[in-house]
């Protein structure tokens, strides 16, 4: 019987990647559908940060497939092509220029490589504060439009920096560890910003936090490892004998437990 089924936005098969003989990726498997938002658990040292290094092409794979959309090979491109095709990815610390406003940070992120240089000798186009006003209207930084962005919270920067990615439109977001080093509050907008982010854009989020995780997963991968341990709803996966026992061996060596 032929399948009528849409084929994956991002495919990851028997990936493999060792550095100086561990492996920190082993024969991983991943599918992710278009406009799906997947959770990444694991514990320290899991393979979770080097699967985005992977898929970025910052890291090459020693083996496997990697590829995006329809039969994009994307071991075959290097990070700055493999950013242009809609990949953006957003890494642990904010990196935000802190000495430009709000604003100008999502319109030097909207120019892209022309960068700095047309800011600084080129109006807003129209259009541009219409983009731009949209970016903030959907990370909630209107009323910080003006503001510098070192100014901002630590929570807000964050923000900023998703607001920096969806400026380029990527299909696909990578967001490592969101919400490490945010209050609660914080913690919560940023789930809200995610689930609205979900359908427009494909999303993986790596996350430590569970109750962050129960507020926005759908869909929770286990790494461990550097393979994929356990998939499915977060009742399914913390109910999981295999993610309860790589859980409490961390726990008994004072790690903060995930599940
Ligand atoms: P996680 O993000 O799940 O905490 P990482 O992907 O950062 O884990 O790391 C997985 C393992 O791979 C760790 O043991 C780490 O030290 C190792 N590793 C990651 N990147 C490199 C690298 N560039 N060179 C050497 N070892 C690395
Ligand atoms: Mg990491």
């Amino acid at each position: 019987m032929s399948s009528t089924r849409r084929p994956f936005l991002l495919t990851l098969e028997g990936v493999t990647k060792s550095f100086d003989g561990f492996r920190a990726i082993n024969e991983l498997n991943l599918y992710l559908d278009e406009g799906e938002l997947r959770v990444i658990i694991g514990p320290n040292g899991a393979g979770k940060s080097t699967m985005l290094d992977l898929i970025t092409g910052r890291t090459r794979p020693d083996k496997g497939k990697i590829e995006f959309g329809e039969n994009v090979n994307l071991t075959e491109l290097n990070e700055y092509e493999i950013a242009r095709l809609g990949i953006g990815r957003k890494f642990q610390t904010p990196s935000v220029y802190v000495h430009h406003t709000v604003e100008e940070n999502i319109w030097l992120s909207l120019r892209g490589e022309r960068g700095i240089w047309s800011c600084l000798f080129s109006r807003l186009k129209p259009a541009e504060r219409d983009r731009i006003h949209e970016v903030l209207t959907t990370i909630g930084l209107v009323d910080r439009a003006h503001w510098q962005a070192g100014a901002l919270s630590h929570g807000q920067k964050q923000w900023l920096e998703i607001g920096m990615l969806l400026a380029q439109s990527p299909r696909l977001l990578l967001v490592d560890e969101p919400a490490a080093g945010m209050t609660d509050a914080e913690t919560e907008r940023t789930g809200e910003l995610l689930l609205s982010l979900a359908g427009k854009h494909t999303i993986v989020v790596i996350e430590h936090d569970m109750v962050f995780v129960r507020q926005i997963a759908r869909t929770v991968t286990v790494l461990h490892q550097g393979s994929m341990l356990c998939e499915g709803t977060v009742d399914h996966v913390q109910s999981d004998e295999r993610v309860k026992e790589v859980y409490l061996g961390r726990k008994k060596k004072g790690h903060a437990a995930a599940a």
